[in-house]
């Protein structure tokens, strides 16, 4: 396969990546309904996905990842769309594939199956093997249509998350970002995940599972918090680390999540991110090309005064 995994963990050692930002806000610009799929539009709109790419390669990332966070069989069922899990992976990673420059990657992009895993007493609903199962489905699909890499990202429980690293790995044998989603908890002034884990302890786990970048995205901290979970991340472990944060803390404005970080205001956050040894930023929830372009002025800037 010509994936370029290996070569995009080589450059890690001597520089910073820039990976995109939102998908999901930018698909609801482009007129995606509230409540609908995102992943049948790399069927029905090819060339809104392809235009979304291009646009964070041209604002400055390094590294796009493919419109599939929601494309495990377990996921697509809630829209009665499980029997084309194979077909939508595989589209959006040909889709990102088809408009990747040259030294540019494609991650294909994992996230939460929304179910909880039943080692996890006594809330767990779905047998550990079904997980396991729908995540190599999952990313078999996306690495038959191109992917260099995977991001298996905004993970809330360990449990998950190692199964999605363990099933890629092991059908791939490609290089696997793994990002967790932390919560600041203001009265104690700590971050964790949803379901209590910290910071070092996830780092060790998912890299014990076998994850080769690890780091947090998403959450409702926004990117100042993100210093002290890399700073604790790197207490467990010497890995490449990443963040991609939302645009600002999540509010709601009558049934609408907003986030109000400008571009600028987003991009101030970043030389902290950078000193606490982020190697791979870029943005989440809320963030746009815009955002991504400011980031990236900002990882230019250092490189230019080294
Ligand atoms: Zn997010």
């Amino acid at each position: 396969m010509g994936s370029h995994g290996k070569e995009f963990l080589a450059r890690l050692q001597s520089d910073v990546l820039i990976l995109d930002g939102a998908m999901g806000t930018m698909l609801f610009q482009a007129g995606l309904a509230p409540g609908s799929c995102p992943e049948l539009w790399n069927d029905t709109r090819p060339e809104v996905l392809q235009g979304v790419h291009r646009a964070y390669f041209d604002a400055g990332s390094d590294l796009v990842e493919t419109n599939s966070f929601g494309g495990t069989r377990l996921k697509l069922k809630a829209f009665g769309l499980e029997e084309r899990c194979r077909e939508l992976n595989e589209k959006a990673a040909r889709l990102a594939r088809s408009v990747c420059p040259s030294g540019g990657y494609v991650a294909g992009s994992i996230g939460p199956t929304g179910h909880l895993p039943d080692t996890f007493e006594p809330l767990g609903d779905t047998p550990a093997e079904l997980f396991y199962e729908s995540f190599r489905e999952q990313a078999l699909a996306l690495a038959e249509g191109g992917v260099d890499l995977f991001a298996v990202e905004t993970m809330m429980i360990p449990d998950e998350a190692l199964l999605a690293i363990k099933a890629v790995k092991e059908a791939t044998g490609l290089p696997v970002l793994c990002s967790m989603t932390f919560q600041f908890n203001q009265a104690k002034g700590v971050d964790r995940t949803m379901w209590g884990t910290s910071p070092a302890d996830a780092a060790e786990q998912l890299m014990a599972a076998g994850a080769d970048i690890v780091g947090c995205n998403c959450g409702d901290g926004g990117p100042g918090r993100v210093p002290a979970s890399l700073a604790e991340m790197r207490t467990a472990t010497g890995a490449f680390l990443a963040a991609y944060p939302n645009a600002g803390i999540p509010k709601m404005v009558g049934d609408k999540t907003v986030y109000d970080l400008t571009p600028e205001a987003m991009a101030a956050a970043y030389p902290a991110i950078l000193d606490a040894g982020a190697r791979v930023v870029g943005a989440c929830c809320g963030s746009t090309p815009e955002h991504i372009r400011a980031i990236a002025a900002v990882v230019r800037g250092r490189k230019d005064r080294r």
